[in-house]
């Protein structure tokens, strides 16, 4: 008998959780305040993917947060808990 075991190696495209948990405080375009954690970003689509991917215009902050095993987890619900974590303790 043989077992299929899935490991997780990038973003989970429509995940979206770093662009609602955490807190933002530089300019996103359609938000120049940044946003506060738990806020959606306005730049966040319908199928939670980032409406600036590879624009110039996406913040600097979202280019250096990258996937990281630890952080996202396995599920979107993970991830949300992660980084809800990680803004209280930062
Ligand atoms: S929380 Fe992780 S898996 Fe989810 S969108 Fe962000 S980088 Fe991707
Ligand atoms: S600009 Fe894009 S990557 Fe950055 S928080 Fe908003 S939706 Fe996410």
């Amino acid at each position: 008998m043989s077992a299929i075991i899935t490991v997780e190696v990038g973003c989970r495209a429509g995940c979206g959780a770093c662009c609602i948990a955490p807190s933002i405080s530089s300019p996103i375009p359609g938000m120049p305040e940044g946003k506060p954690a738990g806020m959606r970003c306005i730049q966040l689509d319908g199928n939670n993917l980032c409406r600036l991917f590879g624009d110039p215009k996406r913040p600097a902050v979202c280019l250096r947060f990258d996937y990281d095993h630890d952080i996202c987890g396995q599920t979107r619900d993970d991830a949300i808990a992660n980084l809800v974590w990680l803004e209280s303790v930062t």
